[in-house]
């Protein structure tokens, strides 16, 4: 089983943070990079952590960098472009952990060159959110080999609770795209049912206690009606990045195809949101482009 001392860590984002603080806690020594310094001054233990100016410079100094960043273009950056980390010599035994949630069909491109220049590569995006991420309870979609499963088991145990081998290097990535695909289309199903009820009169707080009992429950109800009773949108997960994955899942689709007919719905609803500028809102924030249609709000603080 291998072992690790020191664990690069690229991307500190809203997830990358907190899953930084988990193996910092854990006792693992970090070497980080954000192309953003401001973020790095959220580490619990920058006594342990060291900051380098570019992700070239992290393989000089550990054989394991875990990726967090928003898209495949971004990965493909942080590993092959211009300062990335295969312009440093690349150390015997590198392994890049990607937790990113990008196309699954780059992912098998970048797993394929990464292979032809002896670099160990695993896909494993999650699920759980900023909170799963700062508590160290992610659910963990993984791909790749059994024996880099293996691996990377006592870092995955570290950052999630539920980790699940999801077959070779891409799969952990479709899996993922399924998971996003499902929850925005709840993030819809539970804006229409809402807006509905409430612009009929009845109190939004009052359907979300009966409905979280009831067989229109699932997460949007459950984790994001409470905030939208409150008007919080702050991210989380923004609506910018939950349209990225639709868009991954329509290009899936496309290449197999397939019709998508309500994901390419709510696709075209996600982009209105994008266009009427709220892509930074929480996901939540999906509603307003209700509320802003029948100019009934759906709160209850
Ligand atoms: P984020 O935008 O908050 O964080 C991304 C970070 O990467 C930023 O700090 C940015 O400065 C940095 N970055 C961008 N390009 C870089 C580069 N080339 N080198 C180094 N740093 C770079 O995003 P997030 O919410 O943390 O999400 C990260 C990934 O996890 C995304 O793929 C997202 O879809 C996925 N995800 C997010 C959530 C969530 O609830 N936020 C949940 C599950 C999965």
């Amino acid at each position: 089983m291998r072992t690790y001392q020191k664990i690069g860590f690229v991307g500190l984002g809203v997830m990358g943070i907190g899953m930084a603080n988990n193996l910092l806690k854990a006792g693992y020594e970090l070497v980080v990079y954000d192309i953003n310094p401001a973020r790095v001054e959220l580490l619990s233990d920058p006594s342990k952590a060291t900051v380098v100016a570019k992700n070239s410079e992290i393989f000089e100094q550990t054989d394991t960098v875990i990726l967090m960043l928003p898209n495949s273009p971004h990965v493909e950056s942080a590993v092959f472009g211009e300062g990335g980390l295969l312009e440093s010599k690349i150390p015997e035994n590198a392994f890049i952990i990607d937790m990113s949630s990008i196309s699954p069909v780059v992912t098998e491109k970048i797993a394929e060159k990464l292979s032809a220049k002896g670099v160990k590569f695993l896909d494993a995006p999650v699920s759980g959110g900023q909170s799963g991420a700062a508590e160290g309870t992610l659910t963990i979609m993984v791909g790749g080999s059994d024996e880099l499963f293996e691996d990377a088991a006592p870092i995955f145990q570290v950052l999630g609770k539920k980790i699940i081998h999801c077959g070779k290097n891409g799969a952990g990535q479709v899996v993922k795209v399924v998971n996003q695909l499902m929850s925005a289309v709840n993030l819809i199903s539970m804006s229409e049912g809402f807006i509905l009820g409430t612009k009929a009169g009845v109190d939004p707080k009052i359907m979300m206690d009966v409905i979280s009992g009831g067989s229109g429950r699932c997460w949007a109800v459950e984790n994001r009606m409470p905030e939208i009773l409150k008007g919080n949108f702050q991210p989380g997960f923004t609506i910018d990045l939950h349209k990225k994955d639709l868009g991954l899942a329509m290009e899936m689709a496309t290449s197999m195809n397939l019709p998508l007919t309500v994901t390419a719905m709510v696709n075209d609803i996600f982009k209105t949101a994008q266009i009427e500028g709220k892509g930074k809102l929480d996901n939540g924030g999906i509603i307003t482009v209700y509320e802003d249609l029948l100019g009934v709000k759906v709160r209850n603080p």
